[in-house]
């Protein structure tokens, strides 16, 4: 069981006068994925302001001190936002008897001026435990307000979990997504963890991203991953990271999830895959560009892009909003694909990657039971048949004029040669 962690919990306090100097300093911050509950409307903000006036108390404020030792708001956004848009004059005020802030008279504001909002801080001292953690626990204490999706991912443990904890701790694709909405990087990497270990890449048939089936995901592999499906997502990660680079920043979150579907898709089923790193970052600018260059309002295409391309890309936004449904991220898959093919093309690796015995029979047959590199007589039963097109480049199984029987030992010298020369040895 891992040890319990505990925050620094700090009380304290500030005066109202001190808070545009925080504001401006950038001490405070407001970060709005801890926002609980509506935007207040403007009844609940001169409500507020009149009990500051009657010298109520409105609660106190829950801080959390982040790395950069800003205070992110917890809990009271919607009162510190209020007060600073009374000090600012920002605040209705008609039909009430509120007196603008700019217009209280000396001792009135040096009253209002002096009254105090306190707060709770929170601070790690472990540094094992992370901001998450700590935000969590909190928001996880709160009465009556629901766990949100990453909370309750949140909650189990196995495998699975570890994975998509770890990958979202370390993995540097994380750092382009900036800051704000760092809570939904865990619930992004269990994401795209279960379209790996659950989605059928070949047939594209992918689960559903709702909570249910992260949660039965997580159940499911409590117990263990399989270790090459888990490379196999870093690696898609890390060839996001190496050839998008900078283009991650201009990223949504379903543009991460759309994008990971591509490359993986690209990486299990394209032939020839040297140059995917150049295609993929070529292909996502204009992708990208072409996408923001209308609104899913607008009924005719920009400059620029063809009725088709107009159409497909409004699709594509179209089912954007979807988000989770198997329906959407397959529709999303294939708009991709079809616009990834019209720029670079893709060759489906052949599904059968070794020749069977039947293969092997006719190529013994046709060589006369003599090795194709060495001419030398074979034993059927020792002999490996060699893709002249490599497999992994296109080169088609079933297609027999595209084979030839070797010695092992020829087999072998063979591809050492060819990974040598980077191409396409000589036979015979
Ligand atoms: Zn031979």
């Amino acid at each position: 069981m891992p040890k319990q962690t505990v925050p620094d919990i700090d009380f304290n306090k500030f005066v109202i006068a001190e808070l545009p100097e925080l504001f401006k300093d950038k001490k405070i911050k407001i970060n709005y994925e801890y926002q609980r509950g509506d935007i207040w409307k403007r009844r609940q903000q001169i409500e507020l302001i009149n009990s500051i006036n009657k010298r109520y108390s409105i609660g106190v404020i829950v801080l959390f001190v982040n790395d950069n030792e800003q205070f992110e708001i917890l809990d009271g956004q919607q009162r510190i936002l209020t007060i600073k848009k009374y000090l600012e004059d920002k605040l209705e005020l008609s039909d009430t008897d509120i007196i603008p802030y700019n217009e209280l008279g000396v001792q009135d504001k040096a009253l209002l001026n002096a009254y105090c909002v306190y707060y709770l801080k929170l601070k790690s001292h472990d540094p094992e435990t992370k901001e998450e953690d700590i935000v969590q626990t909190f928001l996880r204490l709160q009465e009556g307000t629901p766990l949100n999706k990453a909370e309750k991912i949140n909650a189990y443990r196995g495998v699975f979990k570890d994975a998509f904890r770890r990958t979202r701790e370390e993995h540097s694709i994380f750092s382009y997504f900036g800051t704000e909405k760092r809570f939904r990087f865990r619930q992004l990497a269990a994401e795209l963890l279960t379209i790996e270990l659950e989605g059928d890449f070949k047939n594209k048939i992918f689960p559903s991203l709702d909570q249910e089936t992260l949660i039965k995901t997580i159940k499911k592999y409590e117990k263990s991953v399989s270790a090459k499906k888990l490379k196999f997502f870093i690696g898609n990660l890390d060839f996001l990271v190496s050839s998008l680079n900078y283009l991650l920043t201009g990223f949504k979150i379903r543009e991460v999830v759309s994008f990971y579907l591509l490359v993986s898709y690209l990486r299990h089923n394209r032939a020839g895959n040297e140059e995917l790193k150049n295609e993929l970052a070529e292909f996502a600018k204009l992708f990208l560009q072409k996408l923001n260059s209308f609104s899913i309002y607008d009924i005719k295409p920009p400059k620029g892009i063809t009725r088709k391309e107009f159409d497909d890309y409004k699709a594509y936004k179209q089912e954007a909003k979807v988000l989770t449904t198997p329906e959407s991220i397959k529709a999303r898959l294939e708009i991709l694909i079809s616009e990834f093919d019209r720029l670079h093309g893709i060759i489906i690796k052949d599904p059968e990657r070794l020749h069977d015995t039947e293969q092997k029979r006719a190529l013994f047959f046709r060589q006369q039971g003599l090795c194709g590199q060495c001419r030398k007589p074979l034993d059927f039963k020792n002999s490996t048949s060699h893709h002249i097109i490599a497999h992994s480049k296109g080169g088609q199984t079933s297609n027999l004029s595209n084979a030839v029987l070797l010695h092992e030992k020829c087999h072998s010298n063979l591809e050492a040669t060819l990974r040598k020369s980077k191409g396409q040895g000589k036979l015979f």
